[in-house]
């Protein structure tokens, strides 16, 4: 096999995740400590992300999906509120709000950062509405004090969904670090990853309590504490709670993890900084870039095909399939979903969801991007654009 051919079979992801014998290592130890499941590394990893985010609490939960139900329950929402959601956001932000009997009710998003604003949302409230969940899309920081500044004043809770977003910056702080509560990924897809698991941060001590005992059971005594003692004490169930734990194992990984976090960005934020410069003269595409107020992870760098664009976004990620090149759709819209279409979510206006939604593309952002794979991504698109050098 030529080199080129070989050059040609690679296939290029949109998204990989950095691990290396760190993370291994690191589990290791813990399996043969012997103690796998929730215990001391889950506490540590808490204290450590805590810090990291300015957060005072931080409890480790399954996914970033049961910290949103949890961040839901501890708020006090429940059947007959609504709850304000985008629908351009992965289908775990709406699906939270139905796990605690709320409603969905969907607003629009910004064409430059594909998330809520202040206006959105004062165009999606309902009567009903008692919380609100902001998502900082892609790693793209949401602009939150305009947004609690209106939500606070009506008594409505605001939930950050910052599931892509560690690593990114708002107003010179951490993201979430002015949220009530926030809810964080580490999934593969995202930038710092532990396998599966997710975070709820928060500056209230009650709800980082609950959320705490409703992880496990809602038992009063934790497992950790149950198992380091002899003969334990009796136990007890307040109210009904979930297995939402977070392994030792995984928070193992999720400390190295973090201690790569300001590296693993600048990674991103480099390899953004060159597609940049490659594209900024091609006609008829837009990128996304940090808004006035913050700086993004770039856990997904996406662009939007406008109709000066030489083709259109399907025949895009076609030409890039390819070249072997694995870009993706953007960010989805909840509401048109099967699960979402037929429901009553709102009335508010979701035209700028639905023209982002059908015509961006994310571009592969990963840590091991070689500049060879990068150059071909930055080649299918200018051969594209009929605008090739070669
Ligand atoms: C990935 C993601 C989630 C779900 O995270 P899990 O850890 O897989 O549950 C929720 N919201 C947003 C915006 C996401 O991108």
């Amino acid at each position: 096999m030529t080199v080129s051919q070989d050059r040609a079979l690679s296939r290029i992801n949109v998204m990989r995740p950095w691990l290396g014998t760190e993370e291994a290592e690191a589990v290791a130890e813990v399996i043969a400590s012997g103690w796998v499941a929730q215990g001391p590394r889950v506490a540590r990893f808490e204290e450590a992300f805590a810090g990291t985010q300015q957060a005072a609490h931080a409890v480790a939960v399954s996914n970033c999906t049961t910290a949103l139900h949890l961040a839901l329950k501890v708020a006090g929402i429940g059947p007959r509120d609504d709850v304000v959601v985008p629908s351009l956001s992965f289908i775990a932000t709406a699906n939270a709000v139905t796990y605690v009997g709320a409603r969905p009710v969907f607003a629009d998003v910004e064409p430059d950062t594909g998330n809520v604003s202040v206006r959105t949302i004062a165009a999606a409230l309902t009567p009903a509405t008692r919380a609100v969940i902001v998502v900082d899309q892609g790693g793209m920081p949401v602009d939150l004090v305009p947004i609690r500044a209106l939500c606070d004043g009506l008594g409505i809770t605001v939930v950050e969904d910052a599931a892509c977003a560690a690593g990114s910056t708002y107003r010179g702080r951490p993201v979430g670090a002015g949220a009530e509560l926030a809810a964080w990924s580490f999934h593969p897809r995202k930038i710092l990853t532990t396998g599966e698991g997710g975070m709820l941060t928060t500056h209230n001590a009650g709800w980082a309590d609950r959320a705490r005992k409703l992880r496990e059971h809602a038992m009063s005594v934790s497992a950790k504490d149950r198992h380091s003692t002899v003969l334990a004490p009796p136990e007890e169930y307040g109210e009904i709670g979930f297995n939402y734990r977070m392994t030792d194992m995984q928070a193992a990984v999720g400390l190295v993890q973090l201690g790569r976090l300001e590296e693993a960005v600048a990674r991103r934020r480099a390899i953004v900084a060159t597609y940049r410069e490659a594209l900024s003269g091609v006609a008829g595409l837009r990128f996304s870039q940090d808004p006035p107020y913050g700086t993004s992870n770039f856990q997904s760098f996406w662009f939007e095909v406008l109709p000066g664009f030489a083709v259109g976004r399907e025949e895009l990620l076609e030409r890039l399939a390819n070249d072997g090149i694995s870009a993706r759709r953007g960010i989805m819209a909840a509401h048109r979903q099967p699960a979402y279409a037929g429901l009553n979510t709102g009335r508010a206006d979701l035209s700028v969801t639905e023209r982002l939604t059908d015509h961006t593309v994310i571009l592969p952002v990963y840590h091991q991007l070689t500049p060879d794979e990068q150059s071909r991504v930055i080649d299918s698109i200018l051969k594209a654009a009929g605008s090739s050098h070669d």
